[in-house]
């Protein structure tokens, strides 16, 4: 399942199965995230989404982080386009 949380704080962020990614960098038509631990695990993974589509590239380094309650977060329809598989 794919959360976007609310964007009442100034990054927005996104939940995807349990892992959370914050806004990184802001393009003209596209946006990349990178993933909430990125710092203290060193994690690598990042995501990149344009309008409905979004691309999940590279694997977390981490157990899941989010231990929230998702049940009152909307979820969104995207189509999720898989990177990950292409690196191994
Ligand atoms: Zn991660």
């Amino acid at each position: 399942m794919i959360y976007f949380l609310p964007s009442g704080k100034k990054y927005p962020k996104i939940m995807i199965e349990n892992y959370e990614f914050v806004t990184h960098l802001k393009q003209r038509d596209s946006t990349r995230w990178r993933c909430g631990y990125s710092v203290k695990t060193n994690c690598r993974a990042y995501i990149i989404t344009s309008g409905k589509v979004l691309h999940l590239y590279k694997p977390h380094n981490h157990p899941p982080t989010f231990n929230g309650d998702t049940s009152s977060v909307p979820s969104s329809l995207v189509q999720v386009v898989n990177h990950e598989i292409r690196n191994k």
